[in-house]
């Protein structure tokens, strides 16, 4: 059986043998054959200890007929009372796209409420606003297979050691195939990802911003300014050598800001300026930033300038998250988009309207992530259906957070647990199919799309997200749009939604898939978009210099920098994944052999900054700030910057009395993605 690890956005296929044994598909693309630990561990997080086996209501069992009825019942009771945006939903890159789908008709097209987001918003939607401005839509340029063809590898505000490992180990092949391909990492930490590179540039958090503008600037007076591609294919270059024309771009300033020595600085652009194939990947470090649009858009300006993309070995490349983030994208489960990467545009609403047959769709963006939860405060937002996610944990200041989803007339959580600090506080817990028990597919980050195939029952009531939404809808009178028998059903016609009156105006067309049957889409390959027809598409975009946008041309982003955020602070507080983690633990804390490597909370500070805190000999700490506090052990590490701490953002309090970092960040995010900045909260230290 060939299915797909549900971890995060490398998206590796994986083959289970009869016995349920996984090991790693030597056919997919992503990466032919090699697993990291955590999917090697998929065979032993099949069976949890306290999985959720049927639906409750208020503490009791019910079946799926009662549980639907009520949610139906309550839903049409406050829709009533309050309108269609006293409801929300907030799903997770965690779902297939079939369960997405579902759901985004059901909120967008039926119920009328645009207030669907998802745990997306918290790791790439600034990724997606990038793209949106500079390209049109939503589009990652460049494949896996850019990977070998690259002379310089540029990774930023990313640990793909830890959080991407079998990318990594294709970087590393690389590297090792290509002694001349070099590497530059920039993180403020020193990691398992920056000791192998050939720079590492330990910027001050934050200032990622100036550090591109900087090398834009620097392109600009350079002979490396490919005018023919820009004069061509490229919008807004006038405005933008007007804004980098000021000296906060020359670089002593830039060095003074990003803290980097000039001579690191002049080393690094020498290197962009030297090597024409040039692939820049980057993830959270970039986008959960108050300027995490700008940053990457900042970025991609860098490689148009240069003509570098759509070419082998050169793109700007954002690295999701989770295995399906993609996915939730391309269906519009984002509150800012409509449907198969449309916006809300009346022509759009009107297409999508028709296609679905409704009357009821909803006319405008509805609340993000972090919208939502002041929403819920307001008393605005009095249902919420959270799916495959933990909120209550995830989320920025989640202790407010916390407070927000106790105060929801309706909690409902489908999930596969009943003890996430999220299900502890619904009134409605529906059980969901997991991993090896359902059928879809999933995007990764270079645009693959793979089937996840089901090789085992569900346990007990368990059943996939997809099917339970359907229920309630049709028990809320939406029937007939909501037939759909199996996940192939709803592939297909989300695959004929993208092709809808599509000529040729949106990249994102998978039309040609639409027409698959059953068995053609059980047997599914990975696949990846655009296609060109039902035998392959290109891996790689842009390669004709033309773009999504009305004049086919991209968009050159301007882009004022903030200050860093933090100055004079005690501590800056970053957070991010372990290698041997995912998300809240809720599978991953349950295996053995992944704990072991990290079995409680952990704080990573320089040697100095312990010592001037006088914390050398402290077995606890304390961080806290005015949105809460934390204990956390504190572990001495040299690859810190003096006057920084770094903790893991998986733990939640089923598995542990203390860390639950998110605590400790503001709910304030890039104005224009609505992407939380988990990566500069100043905390105050003290010992217990
Ligand atoms: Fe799964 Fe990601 Fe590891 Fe691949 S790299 S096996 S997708 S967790």
């Amino acid at each position: 059986m060939h299915t797909t690890c549900p971890y995060c956005g490398v998206g590796c296929g994986v083959k289970v043998d009869s016995q349920g044994i996984p090991s790693g598909d030597t056919q997919h693309p992503a990466n032919l054959g090699a697993l990291c630990v955590k999917g090697m561990a998929l065979g032993e997080s099949q069976t949890l200890p306290n999985r959720l086996l049927y639906p409750r209501v208020n503490g009791e069992q019910v079946d799926w007929p009662q549980a639907v009825e009520h949610i139906a019942h309550r839903l049409g009771d406050i829709i009533e009372r309050h309108g269609p945006g006293a409801v929300a939903f907030y799903g997770s890159g965690q779902m297939l796209t079939e369960d997405y789908y579902v759901a985004n008709k059901l909120m967008k097209g039926f119920i009328g409420s645009a207030n669907i987001d998802t745990n997306s918003r918290l790791c790439m939607s600034s990724a997606v606003a990038a793209h949106q401005r500079a390209f049109g839509e939503d589009a990652v340029p460049a494949s896996y297979d850019d990977i070998d063809d690259a002379e310089l590898v540029v990774i930023v505000g990313a640990n793909t050691a830890w959080t991407h490992p079998v990318l990594f180990r294709r970087l590393e092949a690389a590297k090792a195939a290509n002694p001349n391909q070099q590497w530059v990492v920039i993180d403020p930490r020193a990691t398992a990802t920056s000791q192998q590179a050939d720079l590492h540039l330990a910027v001050t958090p934050g200032t990622d911003l100036v550090l591109f503008n900087g090398l834009a600037r620097r392109i600009l007076d350079s002979d490396r300014l490919d005018r023919h591609f820009v004069e061509q294919h490229v919008a807004g270059f006038p405005e933008l050598y007007r804004q980098l024309s000021g000296p906060e771009y020359r670089p002593d300033n830039v060095a003074r800001v990003t803290g980097l020595s000039i001579a690191e600085l002049n080393r690094f652009y020498q290197l962009f300026l030297d090597h024409p194939r040039t692939l820049t990947l980057f993830c959270m470090g970039i986008n959960q930033s108050l300027r995490g649009t700008d940053n990457a858009g900042a970025i991609i300006n860098c490689h148009l300038l240069t003509g570098r993309i759509g070419k082998p070995g050169a793109a700007p490349f954002s690295l999701t998250g989770q295995p399906n983030a993609m996915g939730g994208r391309e269906v519009g489960g984002l509150a800012n988009q409509l449907a198969a990467h449309m916006d809300f545009a009346p022509a759009n609403r009107d297409k999508v309207a028709r296609f679905w047959g409704s009357d009821r769709l909803a006319r405008a963006p509805g609340h993000k992530a972090m919208e939502m939860i002041d929403a819920i405060e307001r008393g605005e937002i009095k249902a919420l259906w959270v799916m495959g996610s933990n909120p209550a944990v995830s989320l920025p200041d989640s202790a407010r957070a916390r407070r927000a989803l106790a105060k929801c007339e309706l909690l409902i959580v489908s999930d596969i647990s009943p003890n996430t600090d999220t299900a502890k506080l619904a009134q409605v817990l529906l059980p969901a199919a997991g991993w090896g028990e359902k059928d879809g597919t999933v995007t990764n980050s270079a645009r693959i799309i793979s089937r996840q195939r089901p090789f085992k029952p569900a346990p007990g009531a368990a059943r996939p997200d997809w099917w339970a939404l359907c229920q309630v809808a049709r028990a809320m009178g939406f029937g007939e749009a909501f037939g759909f028998a199996s996940a192939a059903d709803v592939f297909r016609e989300h695959a004929a939604l993208t092709g809808f009156e599509n000529h040729g105006e949106r990249l994102f067309d998978i039309s040609a898939l639409s027409t698959l049957s059953d068995d053609e889409f059980n047997a599914l390959i990975p696949r990846s978009w655009p296609l060109a027809g039902r035998d392959g598409g290109p891996a790689r975009l842009f390669a004709e210099g033309r773009f999504p946008t009305p004049d086919g041309k991209a968009r050159l982003q301007l882009s004022a920098p903030l200050a860093p955020a933090g100055g004079g602070a005690e501590l800056l507080l970053n957070t991010g994944r372990l290698r041997d983690q995912w998300h809240t633990m809720s599978r991953t804390g349950h295996v053995a052999r992944l704990m072991a490597a990290a079995t409680e909370p952990q704080a990573q500070i320089h040697p100095d900054t312990l010592a001037r805190h006088g914390l050398n000999k402290a077995e606890l700490i304390e961080l806290r700030n005015e949105h809460g506090a934390t204990l956390v052990r504190p572990v001495a590490d040299e690859g810190m910057a003096p006057g920084q701490v770094f903790v893991p953002m998986h733990w939640s309090e089923e598995f542990s009395a203390g860390g639950r970092v998110n605590d400790l960040v503001e709910a304030r995010g890039c104005a224009l993605s609505g992407q939380p900045a988990f990566k500069q909260n100043p905390v105050q230290v003290s010992a217990v």
